[in-house]
């Protein structure tokens, strides 16, 4: 089988710009850095919040997380969310699907409210105008790993079944692999990927969540780790189809299999671990979205934390 994405994955090259007092050349960088906000009082909001928090990009919910029922946004609303995007310069704009989607279902009722809420995800995404779109691969329960994949990537295809939005990306979300998830080795992430591009025409990439890597048993916290995992994902996925990474320290340590996200230097990664993540040459331009705990400003300290260690 060919695989043309591997084949166009080149070795990063940093652009540098000669500084004319002749010191060390600066490198150009358009570092992205955000976090997760609310959509509580608006989509406007969300992005206000973002920039408040001392981000330029950001990720949201299109509707409630945890209810099947979404309404569609308000087209005013969705103008007030684009300038002031506009304005601000926040890009890219991630959008996460809820929690209740499953994709791998084989129970007929979840799955046909999945495939359904999934397909309202994408419409939402499509009319917010987000670049991504972030999904987790799902459960495969009372199946094996790969009837599992072959079952989120039907419904995948059904819930994409004359969608057209070629300015949204799906991008696959590694899991810390609990129970029956899917999504902990990249080679499923992979799997789903070159399965689906014969099914659908839905532009798909993947997300990176640290916290996840950790618990699933990729050692991002090391230097060897680190460099480990990031050449496993650029022979495994293609780095260039790594859109987002979501950076999260992790309460579990490595391989613990758990989805706890800690503040930036207060789980297992630790501050020298994002130092090196957020300055490898592959990650170096990625967007960086936390999804870590918000309490008391924490988020906005933790926007500031990543920009520190990204210096
Ligand atoms: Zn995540
Ligand atoms: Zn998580």
């Amino acid at each position: 089988m060919t695989r043309p994405e591997l084949i166009l994955a080149s070795p990063y090259v940093a652009p540098v710009l000669s500084t004319e007092n002749g010191r060390q050349p600066a490198t150009i960088t358009s570092l992205r850095l955000g976090l997760h906000t609310s959509t509580s009082k608006s989509f406007e909001d969300s992005a206000l919040l973002a920039h408040a928090a001392g981000g330029n990009t950001f990720q949201i919910f299109s509707a409630s997380p945890r209810q099947w029922r979404a309404g569609v946004p308000d087209p005013a609303a969705v103008k007030r969310l684009q300038t002031a995007r506009d304005r601000l310069d926040l890009t890219p704009l991630v959008i996460h699907t809820n929690y209740l989607v499953n994709l791998a279902t084989l129970d007929p009722e979840i799955r046909e409210k999945s495939v359904k809420s999934f397909r309202g995800e994408l419409d939402r995404a499509a009319l917010l105008g987000a670049e991504y779109l972030v999904l987790h691969p799902g459960n495969f329960k009372g199946q094996t790993l790969e009837e599992g994949l072959a079952a989120f990537v039907l419904g995948l295809a059904e819930a994409a079944s004359g969608f057209s939005a070629p300015h949204l990306t799906v991008l696959l979300e590694n899991t810390v692999g609990s129970g029956n998830q899917i999504g902990r080795r990249f080679e499923e992430l992979r799997f789903i990927r070159d399965l689906a591009a014969r099914e659908t025409d839905l532009p798909i990439g993947y997300c990176l969540d640290t916290c996840h890597l950790l618990a699933s048993g990729y050692d991002v916290a090391t230097e060897a780790g680190l460099s480990k995992t990031i050449a496993a994902a650029e022979q495994t996925l293609g780095l260039e189809l790594v859109k987002v990474i979501h950076a999260n320290d992790s309460k579990g340590a490595l391989d613990s299999h758990l989805d706890r996200h800690a503040n930036i230097g207060a789980g297992h990664i630790g501050e020298e671990g994002f130092r090196r993540i957020l300055t490898h040459p592959a990650f170096r331009e990625k967007p960086f979205i936390l999804e870590t705990p918000d309490d008391d400003g924490a988020g906005a300290r933790d926007v500031e934390t990543l920009e520190r260690l990204s210096a």
